[in-house]
Order: C-alpha cells, then sequence, then structure tokens
C-alpha cells in the first residue's frame, strides 16, 4: 500500500517540486490540493510526474467553505491520510488596501492561516487513522519570521501584538493580527508567525496522545519561485541573483523540494516540534538541523491564545 500525502499550493514553487520529489517515491501518492485543477495538471505533467502517481483535488485554503468541502471531497475517496503538508501561500507586497476572504478575514492571513488551521484541525482526525504509524503534518515556515536571523532582520518586523486583530473577529475594518494599520509585507511575516505558533501549539497539544509528527521547515531561499509574482519586475530580476551571488541563500525549487519530501518521509526528520533549516547559506552537502524559532513563534502563552482565536474564528470553538 503506498503513503498519502496532501499538499496545499501543489500547482507552483515548492509545493509543486515536494510533490515531485514525493511522487518519484515508490512508497507515496500525493494529492494536490490546488485552485486552479488546470493549471496543476499541466505544471504536473511539465515537471514529469507521471499520471498515476498523483491525483488532483480542487481547494481554496482561503474559504471555509472549500476547505470544509475538500476534506469531504477527500474522505470520501476512502483513502488513508498519512501526511499533511501546509505550503500553499500569498505574498502581495504592493496592494495598499486589504484584500478579503470570501468570509471576510485579511486575504493574506486568512490564505495562509486561518483556512489551514481548519485544515489541520479537520484532518488530525484523518492522521490518527494513518495505517503507516508515522503520521506526520509539516507546516512551511520562512526565515522571514524571525528578526532573530540575518534573513529576518530587514523592516517591517511580523509582530502579532496581543492579537487584538483575532480577538476583534479579524473582518473589516480590521485588516492586522495587532489590529493596526494595514501594511501586506508584515501581513506576510505576521502569517508566518502563525503558521509556526500553530506547528508548535499542534506539537504542545496532539503530539502525545495521537503519535503524529508536527514540524516546520525553512528550505531555504527559493528566490525563483512566483511567490515575488506579485512584486515589482525589477525585485523579480535582481532577487535570485542577489540571493545567488550576494548572500549565497539561494535554492533551486528542485532542491527546496527534496527537502519537503525529506521531511514528509525520511525517518532522521521525526522529531516532532522541530523548525527544521539548512541556514541561510548555503554550502554544499549542508547538513539539516533544528533551528531556535523567534522569540513570539516560541511563546507558549501567545501560541494557547492564538489557536483559541483561531478556532472561534473559523467556527471550532
Ligand atoms: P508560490 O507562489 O510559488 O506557490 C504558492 C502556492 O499556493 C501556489 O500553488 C498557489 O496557487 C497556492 N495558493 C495561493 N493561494 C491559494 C488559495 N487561496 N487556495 C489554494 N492554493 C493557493 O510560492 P512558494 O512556492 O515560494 O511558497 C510556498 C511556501 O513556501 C509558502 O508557505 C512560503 O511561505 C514558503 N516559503 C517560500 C520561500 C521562498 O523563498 N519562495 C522561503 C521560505 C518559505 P496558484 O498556483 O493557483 O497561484
Amino acid at each position: 500500500r503506498k503513503r498519502t500525502v496532501i499538499i496545499t499550493g501543489a500547482s507552483s514553487g515548492v509545493g509543486l517540486y515536494g510533490a515531485k520529489a514525493l511522487a518519484a517515491r515508490p512508497d507515496w501518492h500525493v494529492v494536490m490540493a490546488c485552485r486552479d485543477l488546470a493549471k496543476a495538471e499541466q505544471v504536473a505533467e511539465q515537471v514529469g510526474m507521471p499520471r498515476d502517481s498523483y491525483t488532483l483535488m480542487h481547494i481554496d485554503v482561503a474559504s471555509l467553505d472549500s476547505v470544509r468541502q475538500f476534506v469531504a471531497n477527500f474522505r470520501a475517496k476512502g483513502r488513508s491520510l498519512d501526511a499533511l503538508v501546509i505550503n500553499a501561500a500569498i505574498y502581495m507586497p504592493l496592494i495598499k488596501e486589504p484584500l478579503r476572504s470570501p468570509e471576510g478575514f485579511e486575504l493574506t492571513m486568512a490564505t495562509n492561516h486561518i483556512g489551514h488551521f481548519l485544515l489541520c484541525n479537520l484532518l488530525l482526525e484523518d492522521l490518527k487513522h494513518s495505517a503507516s504509524g508515522d503520521p506526520r503534518l509539516v507546516i512551511l515556515g520562512t526565515v522571514t519570521h524571525n528578526p532573530d536571523e540575518l534573513g529576518g532582520k530587514i523592516p517591517p518586523r511580523p509582530d502579532l501584538g496581543d492579537l487584538k486583530g483575532f480577538a476583534d473577529g479579524f473582518k473589516a475594518p480590521i485588516a492586522m493580527a495587532d489590529g493596526k494599520k494595514f501594511e501586506p509585507v508584515k501581513a506576510y511575516k505576521d502569517s508566518k508567525v502563525c503558521n509556526v505558533l500553530t506547528m508548535r501549539e499542534l506539537h504542545r497539544r496532539y503530539h502525545d496522545s495521537t503519535g503524529i509528527t508536527f514540524t516546520s521547515l525553512y528550505p531555504g531561499c527559493v528566490a525563483d519561485t512566483p511567490l515575488f509574482r506579485n512584486h515589482y519586475p525589477l525585485f523579480q530580476k535582481l532577487f535570485p541573483l542577489f540571493q545567488k551571488n550576494i548572500t549565497g541563500g539561494y535554492v533551486s525549487q528542485e532542491l527546496s523540494g527534496e527537502r519537503v519530501a525529506a521531511v514528509v518521509a525520511d525517518p532522521e526528520y521525526k522529531q516532532s516540534g522541530a523548525y527544521w533549516s539548512w541556514g541561510n547559506r548555503q554550502k554544499k552537502d549542508g547538513k539539516s538541523f533544528v533551528q531556535r524559532v523567534s522569540p513570539q513563534a516560541r511563546d507558549d502563552e501567545r501560541a494557547d491564545r492564538l489557536w483559541e482565536l483561531s478556532a472561534k474564528l473559523v467556527g471550532l470553538a
């Protein structure tokens, strides 16, 4: 029996190459959970994924209705679930006004955190029953969540404040976690702090009782994924060159995908609560290590409060 992994946002970048790397393993089947199935099908073929190594399923992770529908559709297929990769994300550095999800939440937080929070909660049940004996839930992190590291020092810095935006419902006019003025780059970084807090809180609440391994990873700076598609064209040209030649942080999409696959499948990554990194400067044969997350992302009280408030927003509490 093949193991099944669901990857959100598998139609591009890290998710696509993670899907490719896992589909290439004989013992894994990939569910590509994507908002644009025609595109997903096309890119899966382009990167050479064998047609029987994956299944395409629709999800709009920013929509709570769509997340619930996805879970129902997945269950109807009767597959056991062995791993879930929370990967889909948006980054909209140039917008001036917040966009809104179908339920009215600010769109960056809705996509990167809120919808995924619901998805994790619903699929915990399925992961618990995994026949593999080694279920895993992996959430993509990023260095920019962490002002303690070089890659995270460029302002604006993430700051969830006292989570007032969550407490107040995150709908208009609320646009930020701290309840302050909309700032799109900070919104992305804040959402990634929420991703790490969610991973750590999942670990704290559910690892012992379920045996699920909860982890995050920073795959390196994958400077030429379309994540930067909403940035200035000149930035899109220069950023990969900068990362390749100046910071040394550059990682190819292919390598980022292999790192995702390793964290999902390899025995050495079965360490719940860990945040994996290969460092900011890529050395040849660079080894992975467990990295300390940012002060806000390792704040247990904040993790617990974010969990309770997020549960309310998605209708679980
Ligand atoms: P991409 O923009 O290349 O891919 C994002 C994926 O998310 C796409 O498949 C996109 O779909 C999907 N997506 C966006 N919104 C939705 C939605 N509402 N519903 C369903 N799917 C959606 O980004 P990356 O591959 O670069 O980033 C992937 C992850 O890796 C993110 O979590 C990011 O934070 C993380 N990361 C990236 C780094 C980098 O340097 N690139 C560094 C560290 C972490 P579509 O194809 O339809 O647009």
